[in-house]
């Protein structure tokens, strides 16, 4: 059985986590719950974490006035709470405080240094303590600051290690050619081809006095950059390591603000240490919030454990999937969601499996059900679904499944079954039928999309002698 290897970034462990966050996750999650179907629970494996050896972790945690540990393992458990609060259903969780990818690390990074493309230097540079990135004079903005923190950014001058990134150029550029799905979207994978042709530099790799993170192997006075260090996560979290199956199936789901640390300086890490790359990196779009860049200083941060706390996780993952075309840019608005979970939800699937599945006991038992659906209709919905989710088209795979919800309505009302059955109940038996077929339909497709409605369903579905009770799916809320 082929293998699938999902992963998502490893969050800030000192951010708050906000619904951009839950964005990538859900819809890895939504990705993955697709896969483990397909192949099986076994042969797919979904890593996320969260990224500690940054000099803001040690700030924070001082500004806390706690201990260093203690706060990292306090704010990494607020995360993965969070995630599994969520719904979220990730294998594993990794923390680069850990041993195994500090020792993964040493690993690659020493074979980095072995191939001879480590080498010492001295870097004068412009250092964002926010970005932990170092910025290049045209990246600030008018005013010398960096632009997402509006900071004068540090001059820099220090003994640095260098990683001879200028040397993966044409070998990067080999790699696009041969293979054109390593980035995804298209329009990203032209943003990084142009940054890649237009030259690259080596680029640094230590810092000389941080507090927190990872020494290098072979010089213990220097420290890796958080960024390069943090990227090995996904293999030293990765099941049976770099040389399996998952390893070389791997799928990243990232934002589309790093992919320059993904598709540039990761592969050619990879290409030095003789490690094969993963498949495919596929970077989503951002999203405003009511046509509003969200921010804390305009207070529009939102909660994701606050929808999920009044909707429920399947109206968080399908409202904001739904809201805009995974890989495109798009507008994630509160009111739209909650009319979203009125209309589609509660109204829409939820009021469907409650009218068919009391309207079926009122009238027939069911065995007497004859099953006279067309079942290609039925394999043509299940294979646009699936479709759409091979493409890691989420918004559209949602979209169908509202399609079939609405036709199976239509159904119902068109035909006014509930008076049928009083006159003709041979030919309501048989619109009972393709009723109950669109359920179970639904009821596939809710493994991936709603996962916590699904067994709902199946459990209303019954077996094929008896029908289950109708169940309350999406409360109404007022
Ligand atoms: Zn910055």
């Amino acid at each position: 059985m082929p293998k699938a290897y999902f992963t998502t970034p490893i969050f800030y462990v000192n951010d708050i986590p906000h619904i951009g966050h839950a964005y990538n996750i859900l819809a890895t999650d939504t990705l993955v719950r697709y896969w483990r179907k397909k192949l099986g629970r076994e042969n797919v494996f979904f890593l996320t974490g969260t990224d500690e050896n940054s000099q803001k972790t040690v700030d924070a945690a001082k500004k806390a006035n706690e201990a260093v540990g203690p706060y990292l393992d306090k704010m990494a458990k607020n995360w993965q709470t969070t995630w599994e609060k969520c719904g979220i259903d990730f294998d594993d969780f990794i923390r680069t405080t850990e041993d195994r990818h500090h020792q993964k690390v040493h690993e690659v990074l020493q074979k980095i240094y072995n191939a001879g493309d480590i080498y010492l230097g001295e870097y004068v540079g412009k250092y964002c303590t926010g970005c932990e990135t170092f910025l290049k004079e045209d990246e600030l903005n008018e005013k010398g600051e960096c632009p997402d923190h509006l900071k004068k950014p540090d001059e820099l001058k220090e003994k640095n290690y260098f990683f001879r990134l200028s040397k993966y150029q044409d070998l990067l550029l080999d790699l696009y050619a041969k293979n054109p799905n390593f980035l995804q979207p298209e329009k990203r994978k032209n943003e990084v081809l142009s940054f890649i042709k237009s030259g690259l530099e080596d680029i640094s790799i230590s810092r000389e006095s941080a507090e927190i993170g990872i020494k290098f192997p072979f010089d213990k006075s220097h420290t890796i950059y958080v960024w390069v260090e943090a990227l090995i996560n996904y293999i030293s979290g990765c099941p049976e390591g770099e040389t399996s199956d998952f390893w070389k199936n791997c799928t990243h789901i990232v934002g589309k603000d790093i992919t320059k640390f993904h598709n540039v300086i990761w592969p050619a890490m990879l290409l030095s240490a003789k490690i094969s790359l993963p498949k495919e990196v596929f970077a989503h779009g951002y999203f405003t919030i009511d046509g509003t860049k969200m921010s804390k200083s305009l207070g529009n941060v939102v909660d994701p454990l606050d929808l999920s706390d009044k909707f429920g996780n399947d109206a968080l993952r399908t409202g904001l999937l739904s809201s805009f075309e995974f890989g495109n840019d798009g507008d994630f608005s509160v009111r739209n969601f909650e009319e979203f979970y009125r209309t589609k939800l509660a109204g829409g699937v939820g009021n469907l499996f409650n009218r068919v599945i009391i309207l079926v006991h009122k009238f027939l038992d069911r065995e007497k059900v004859t099953v006279t659906t067309n079942e290609v209709d039925i394999k043509k919905d299940l294979e646009k679904f699936n479709n759409l989710l091979e493409q890691k088209k989420l918004k559209a795979s949602i979209d169908h499944f509202f399609t079939v919800v609405d036709s199976a309505n239509q159904l119902l009302n068109d035909t006014e079954v509930w008076k049928l059955a009083k006159t003709d109940l041979e030919k309501a038996t048989d619109i009972f039928g393709q009723l109950l077929n669109k359920l179970v339909v639904l009821a596939q497709m809710a493994e991936v999309i709603l996962p916590e409605s699904a067994p709902k369903m199946k459990t209303m579905l019954g077996d094929k002698n008896r029908l289950g009770k109708a169940i309350i799916l999406f409360e109404r809320i007022e």
